[in-house]
């Protein structure tokens, strides 16, 4: 079996070795999970949110215990680590707890007239076992939000968390508060070939968040099974300020929005757009704030940039900088490492970078931004739209109706209308892309309901009424539906006179026996 190890991202000692899964172990995860689903499946929703409360309490109690794994394995900053791994972890959960019964209830749907009698419902029922394959950036809040919204929705579920993340045990632990989930949560340990042999289980649905390139992937081994696929995949966001803005709070948000995570965020902001009127105040207040950011890890919440916990998103970074800065862009902040022996980058700005660098064409997934002015808003939607991804943006203004026009404009799945990344604070509003960034969404109704399918039904009552629509076709009944099309479906205002008159003749003709 192929040993890993999980190392600390910043000392680079190893943490632990995880295994590579077997062939057995992959087996195992999925027979434990169908068996789950099998109990499940005879749950309500309610004794579900019962099991989620006890889950939330877990992670509410232990959510030190939750940061000091993370901020080992990604390196994260302290206070990154509480705000969005275990607060945002909690505050989805309440909110699933407080609305799913709501969202995963029977529904009534319209019966329309030509089914008199009749009566239409919609059941949203679980799908099966889930596989969940998670990346490094928020390896808890990531796990966690997938996990409980597919448990809330009655699915078992295959997890695997990303080799160089797998924060070992920790999501089993939180799982075991409740007991009706211990056989439901299945944590299988390994890279992508381990991943590869998960899909070949079959599952009834595969939720990825990721790069797009995995993605890809995974969209072409689950087509051979016809296998749902949902993709939450990488970023390229943009920022676009006009000259009616508050330059102090739009710097601040921008520089939190870019370098949170160390930029190691899907919605990271990697892109800002300035209106030219206030292009060089901004960009002066900008560099001055951009310097006084704190670089740490292992931190007592004091310190505003992590590590980057990958070695090749590392290089990806230095890459795509020093490629940007020998093809001619002015990096006027950062640009390099904060030294040689650890994993911090420089918080990072780039003015004149070009589409045809890498830094502005693809996703640099650290803490790098790119600024430039625009001239006109029709301009800044062209040169923000003129990109493969489409994740989310942010549009800053005090003018509310040219920030809603842009905001319908941008071809991307949420937008912060004065703020920045902050749609995916509040746990109602659906998450997920447009474009390479991805299809289908996470969190809210529409999240929930992703990890359903629709069950219709209709009722009707036990009666000796044969169907107008049945056997045996007559050419007398032929001609009663025509006129009863022409009712139903044609305008005057005899209308519903005629409709009375050609339904019942009809349903008296449908009673008659062939012959
Ligand atoms: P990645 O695609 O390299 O890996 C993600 C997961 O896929 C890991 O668990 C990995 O082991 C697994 N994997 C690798 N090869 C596989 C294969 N052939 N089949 C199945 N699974 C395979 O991504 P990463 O580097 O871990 O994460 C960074 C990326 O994730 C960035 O692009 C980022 O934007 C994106 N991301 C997106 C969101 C979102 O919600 N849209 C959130 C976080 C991160």
């Amino acid at each position: 079996m192929n040993a890993i190890a999980v190392k600390n991202s910043v000392t680079l000692e190893t943490l632990y070795e995880i295994n590579e899964s077997s062939d057995e172990q992959v087996k195992e995860a999925f027979q434990t999970a169908r068996q789950g689903f099998q109990d499940l499946k005879k749950t309500t929703v309610k004794e579900r949110v019962e099991a989620l409360k006890k889950v939330r309490d877990a992670i509410y109690e232990n959510r030190e215990l939750i940061v000091d794994k993370v901020v080992l394995e990604t390196g994260k900053s302290r206070t990154d680590a509480l705000v969005s791994e275990a607060m945002g972890v909690l505050d989805y959960a309440d909110w699933l707890i407080a609305n799913a019964p709501k969202i995963l209830a029977d529904e009534k749907a319209h019966t329309p007239l030509a089914l008199m009698g009749k009566k239409s419902k919609i059941y949203h029922e679980a799908l099966g076992v889930v596989l969940i394959i998670a990346p490094w950036n928020y390896p808890f809040n990531i796990a966690m939000v997938s996990i409980l919204t597919a448990l809330a929705a009655g699915n078992s579920v295959v997890f695997k968390p990303s080799e160089i993340t797998p924060l070992s045990g920790l999501i089993e632990e939180m799982m075991s508060a409740s007991p009706l989930f211990r056989q439901c949560v299945n944590v299988v340990y390994g890279t992508g070939l381990t991943a590869q042999k998960l899909i070949d289980q079959r599952p009834a649905k595969i939720f990825f968040t990721g790069s797009a390139r995995t993605g890809k992937k995974i969209l072409s081994q689950a087509a051979n099974y016809l296998i749902p696929v949902e993709l939450e995949l990488g970023g390229k966001d943009q920022m676009i300020v006009f000259e009616d803005v508050n330059i102090e709070r739009t710097v601040a948000g921008c520089l939190w929005g870019a370098m949170t995570n160390a930029g190691q965020s899907c919605t990271s902001v990697e892109r800002v757009y300035v209106h030219k009127s206030i292009y060089q105040p901004f960009v002066e207040k900008l560099k001055e704030e951009c310097a006084k950011l704190v670089l740490n890890s292992g931190d007592d919440g004091d310190a505003d940039i992590g590590g980057i916990t990958a070695d090749f998103q590392l290089d990806i970074i230095r890459k795509q900088v020093d490629e940007a800065k020998s093809a001619g862009a002015n990096v006027i902040a950062g640009g390099e490492m904060l030294s040689d022996d650890m994993p911090f980058y420089l918080p990072t700005i780039i003015e004149d970078a070009t589409t045809d660098m890498t830094v502005l064409s693809q996703e640099t997934f650290g803490p790098v931004l790119t600024i430039s002015a625009f001239t006109s808003e029709q301009a800044v939607i062209d040169e923000s739209n003129n990109t493969d991804f489409g994740l989310s943006a942010s549009v800053w203004s005090k003018d509310l109706k040219r920030a809603d026009r842009v905001a319908r404009a941008l071809e991307v799945g949420a937008v912060s209308i004065n703020n920045v990344m902050l749609t995916e604070g509040n746990p109602a509003l659906p998450f997920g892309g447009t474009k390479q960034s991805g299809f289908g969404r996470v969190k809210g109704a529409e999240g929930l309901r992703g990890m359903t399918q629709s069950k219709a039904l209709l009722v009707d009552t036990q009666s000796a009424k044969i169907e107008a629509n049945w056997y045996p076709y007559t050419r007398k009944k032929y001609q009663l539906f025509s006129q009863f099309i022409e009712a139903l479906f044609g305008k005057g205002l005899q209308k519903w006179v005629k409709f009375a008159i050609s339904g019942l003749k009809l349903e008296s003709e449908s009673q008659k026996p062939r012959g």
